[in-house]
């Protein structure tokens, strides 16, 4: 996986997923490893430095290892969900990519365990809650984290021995990175091609104007050094790549001395060091890498700069595709507190609407939406600020310069408000508060940039000093944010202004590009030169088809997994009439509200209006508040207000479906009364006339929309597909399949939106209806009646839109815990008449690269076969697909998964469309034929387990059964099913539900202009 420096609109928030916490019973492993004294030599390593973190409920040990250099932060902290990370500073000076075919191609088998892909394999025979492999800018990260003690151990060699000792076989470089073949390897007379997993899914990533964007603009602002080229590889470079300079660069950057290893989690610290001591950093030498990236000069007088790129057909205005921001270079990132600072005077300029950059250049809808990159980024030695607009029109690109300058000159001047730095600091202490299932991951990722340039990992975790000092520099000086805003903007030389226009040809232009790369390389080929390559080329294909011998890599046994499903006590009463669900839990002074309100009685014209209204409702205003007030209420009062549109398929029944808005909120203890007042407010008196304000929150949804297909088009191919096999299916492609993006686009070009201004109150009447409606709440068991009580006061005070609406639909009623027989229920809509039918879509778009996907009606979550079905697809994702999508078809992934009674073929970024949806059906013969062993049947398990017993994070626990209806004995019952899943049961589901024409099915792809699909009738062309 490739990660590029991209800026989110809260960046200061990305304290958000470093600083999730537990509420701790006991502290025994940071007790424990405050024990360790500095000096203190374990295993070959240093301890120079340890600090408790009372904030965070951990210890940070700093070590170093004597032999080699390498610097190690270990965080213990009562979490079971342990986590390892190896981070390698990689800093190429050229835009082959080098880094990144690095880290596909250590994959490929190491010198203990040299088979191909030992992650994707160790997926399969481990407990793991998360593997993965990243290349930044300038690192490169390996992390796993695992719940279980002997997996850990497992891992850890696993991922030692690929980082140090890889095999880097000049095959995996052709397979990983690029090649030249025929484009039928096994006929020497086709022609030419290149062909590489980096090398396609580069090709998609620069399709992603957003990224290709983000990338320019890094480039060049940062000229001078490794961030002036692409670590990812820039698809018409990476041909220049060679064998010989990859296996280079791993020998200088993939050294101990050039790595940090971060371990978190209650497993003791000693055996993580013996074991990385003998396994691996004992068997080198001290070097000295010379990785440094030096300053970047900083340049006397801004910098203008253009680009191209393709146009965007979903685009909401075809006239206004102009992106153009401002970039302003900022200090060190290994500067702690200025990193601190400067994020949160990020926020205070760009995010909200309270913001002075939103107002000025959001509300006058010069742009659709912000530029792909904005705000603070701390991702590279020297930090960033940038701000502007997309979806601009060319006449207008001065304008946003000249607004952006103005805007400046205005903050210097005038400053914040107080309330809003009050609301951004509260925003912080919830985030410190808020507990996520995958802290240690967040602290790897938060600590990684500045780590790596050698800044101090502790001191990044100490967020508080930073918040006290913060606080003292305002009070001690009141023009303490202008001050740094006149310095770092106003005055401010090294500053770049970027602007992006369509061009109708850039596609045409990039494949000429790339066809004259290749007709060089091809006509440089003598004709030895070509026989090689065809035999290479059958070479790698017979490579791939050979039967895999996965046993030297450790594994867990189906015995290791818990036998026992993790129940959660929840208690489901009724308050005022309104079923309320309560869980209790350790949520660290956090109280979670969630709300469900179907939409049985909504005219079904109005569907599709359901995203859109979900989107604008919390942003509108309400009561006696303008949608600014009420932005600011929500951030000082809540951790976030938000409406969502969600379709749930019935566990027993694939024709009956729930559908609904789900509300969801949470607040600190001391704001309970205030979060319901909001939603009081929300409820009894939305504003929704404000044509002004709904024009911009449609313009950015329709942009966001139409951004996420490229990135997602996987999601969006699968919900097509799935259209017609179920009445839910269909009304998940209204809420958020193509139909919805198209619906969007419609919209988002109306010159008037006053139609839709009068339909959103006749949403709110048939979606916030009291009526319809349960609750549910997870806080801890000591603020439970007070939630309670306040929850009764909201539901009192929202009465009045109480009404006993008639369903459009005939529904059935059920209980809400399926074991409550007689307890509070919920309505489903039920269509015992319902057909499915077999549709295939396909949606030409302007990608190199095509996402297929077909889905098959199979059977719902109850059913005996269901659990068989989950086994299988993971079985053939892992023991077929893989190979034939990813590896032979040269796709960026590909899988099958089980879902919502529908057995689902995908794949992504993939070179190929007719061709994969006959890998799909080649995968159901394989099944069949039933020659995989119990090996293979075990390593599924264990994958399908390691997503059953997935952490689950206090605010979550109980939603699959207040949401989906599962209750813990459902759960249980599955549970049983899929340890029993026997070798028969596969062969068995897979000719009952998966043989061609046993089941309704539906295929979809999105992919670029095809003459074999067009010529196909069988198809509908979109
Ligand atoms: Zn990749």
């Amino acid at each position: 996986m490739w990660r590029q420096t991209k800026t989110a609109l809260h960046k200061v928030l990305r304290l958000n997923d470093l600083l999730r916490l537990r509420a701790l019973k006991s502290t025994s492993a940071p007790e424990r490893a405050l024990k360790l004294q500095p000096g203190q030599n374990i295993h070959g390593f240093t301890v120079k430095e340890v600090v408790a973190v009372p904030d965070l409920f951990l210890t940070a040990v700093k070590l170093t290892h004597d032999g080699t250099g390498a610097q190690y932060l270990h965080a213990a902290r009562d979490d079971a969900n342990n986590l390892f990370s190896v981070q390698l500073r990689t800093t190429p000076m050229d835009s082959s990519g080098v880094p990144h075919i690095l880290e596909h191609t250590v994959l490929c088998g190491s010198q203990k365990f040299p088979v191909r892909d030992p992650f994707f394999k160790m997926l399969n025979r481990s407990l793991s809650t998360f593997m993965n492999a990243f290349t930044a800018s300038d690192y490169t990260m390996y992390p796993f984290s695992t719940q279980n003690s002997k997996d850990f151990q497992n891992l850890l060699s696993v991922y030692l021995d690929a980082v140090f000792f890889p095999c880097l076989r000049e095959q995996d470089f052709w397979q990983e990175g690029w090649r030249l073949e025929n484009e039928d390897p096994t006929d020497p007379k086709s022609p030419l091609v290149f062909k590489g997993v980096v090398f396609n899914e580069m090709k998609g990533a620069f399709s992603d104007n957003e990224r290709l964007y983000a990338q320019f603009l890094q480039n060049k602002m940062y000229p001078d050094h490794t961030y002036s080229v692409v670590s990812g590889g820039e698809p018409l470079c990476i041909p220049d790549l060679t064998w010989d300079q990859l296996k280079e660069f791993h020998a200088r950057h993939y050294h101990p001395s050039n790595a940090r290893f971060f371990t978190y989690g209650d497993l003791p610290l000693e055996q993580h060091l013996q074991q990385i001591q003998q396994e691996a950093l004992c068997k080198f030498e001290r070097i000295d890498p010379k990785t440094e990236v030096p300053p970047q000069p900083h340049w006397p007088r801004p910098r203008e700069a253009h680009m191209s790129c393709g146009p965007d057909a979903l685009a909401p205005d075809q006239t206004r595709q102009n992106t153009v921001c401002v970039s302003f270079l900022l200090p060190d990132i290994t500067d702690t507190f200025e990193g601190f600072t400067l994020s949160l005077l990020s926020s205070l300029m760009v995010s909200g609407p309270n913001s002075p950059l939103y107002k000025a250049l959001i509300e006058p809808k010069i742009g659709t939406d912000f530029s792909s990159v904005v705000g603070y980024d701390g991702s590279i030695r020297e930090a960033s600020f940038s701000v502007g607009l997309q979806g601009v029109s060319e006449q207008d690109l001065e304008r946003v310069k000249r607004v952006i300058e103005e805007t400046i000159d205005q903050i210097v001047l005038e400053g914040f408000e107080e309330e809003r730095i009050e609301a951004l600091l509260h925003k912080l202490e919830i985030q410190m508060k808020h507990q996520s299932t995958n802290f240690g991951l967040s602290l790897a990722s938060y600590i990684a940039s500045a780590w790596n340039h050698d800044g101090d990992p502790v001191a990044l975790l100490q967020i508080n000093h930073s918040v006290d000092r913060f606080k003292r520099a305002l009070k001690d000086n009141p023009r303490y944010l202008q001050e740094k805003v006149q310095q770092y903007f106003k005055e401010n030389t090294h500053r770049l202004t970027l602007s992006m226009s369509p061009d109708e040809e850039y596609l045409e232009k990039q494949a000429k590009a790339e066809e004259e790369k290749l007709q060089r390389k091809v006509q440089a080929l003598t004709e030895d030169d070509r026989k090689q390559i065809y035999e290479k080329g059958l070479e790698l294909l017979s490579a791939q088809a050979a039967p895999q011998d996965a046993s030297c890599l450790p594994a867990l046994r189906v015995s290791d997994i818990d036998p026992v499903t993790a129940r959660t006590p929840v208690q489901i009463s009724s308050v005022g009439g309104v079923p309320v669900q309560f869980c209790e839990q350790p949520t660290n002074g956090l109280v979670y509200f969630r709300a469900l309100c179907n939409l049985n009685s909504l005219p079904e014209d109005l569907r599709p209006l359901v995203p859109l209204f979900c989107a604008v409702i919390t942003k509108m205003g309400c009561g006696s508040m303008d949608y600014r007030q009420q932005a600011q209420q929500l951030e000082l009062r809540t951790g976030g207000m938000s409406v969502s549109a969600l379709v749930t398929p019935d566990s027993a029944h694939l024709d009956t479906y729930e559908q609904a808005v789900v509300l969801s909120s949470s607040c600190l203890d001391r704001n309970l009364p205030h979060m319901f007042d909001l939603w009081r407010d929300v409820f009894n008196s939305p504003h929704f006339t404000d044509e002004e304000r709904l024009r911009v929150l449609v313009m950015m949804v329709a942009q966001e929309l139409a951004n996420g297909v490229s990135y997602s088009g996987h999601a969006y191919a699968m919900t097509r597909a799935a259209r017609l096999l179920t009445p839910a299916g269909d009304l998940q492609e209204t809420f958020g399949g193509m139909e919805q993006v198209k619906f969007m686009k419609r919209v988002a070009e109306k010159q008037d939106l006053n139609h839709v201004i009068r339909t959103l109150p006749r949403l709110k009447k048939h979606l916030f209806n009291p009526h319809n409606m349960r609750c549910a709440i997870n806080a801890t068991p000591q603020e439970m009646s007070n939630s309670s009580k306040h929850l009764e006061t909201f539901l009192k005070e929202v009465s009045e839109n109480r009404k006993d609406l008639k369903p459009v639909r005939p529904t059935t009623v059920q209980p809400i815990d399926p074991q409550l027989e007689s307890g509070p229920t919920k309505t489903l809509i039920v269509d015992p008449q319902y057909q499915p039918c077999h549709m295939k879509t396909f949606f030409q778009m302007p990608f190199p690269v095509n996402f297929v996907s077909q889905s098959i009606r199979t059977v719902p979550f109850t059913h005996p076969d269901y659990a068989s079905l989950r086994v299988l697809a993971r079985m053939m994702s892992a023991k077929f697909l893989h190979s034939e999508i990813r590896e032979k078809g040269g796709a960026y992934g590909g899988g099958a998964r089980m879902g919502g009674g529908l057995f689902t073929f995908y794949s992504y970024r993939d070179p190929q469309a007719l061709q994969t949806l006959s890998a799909f059906r080649r995968g159901v013969d394989w099944a069949k034929a039933g020659t995989f062993s119990q090996q293979d049947i075990d390593e599924a398990k264990l994958s399908v387990f390691s997503a059953v017993d997935a952490p689950v994070a206090p605010a979550d626990k109980g939603m699959s059964l207040f949401v989906g209806g599962v209750s813990d004995d459902m759960s249980h019952a599955h549970r049983q099913r899929l340890f029993g899943v026997s070798h028969q049961d596969l062969v068995d589901v897979a000719h009952r539900y998966l043989s061609v024409g046993r089941c309704t099915d539906g295929a979809a792809i999105l992919g670029p202009e095809n003459d074999a699909l067009r010529k196909d009738p069988s198809w509908i062309i979109k």
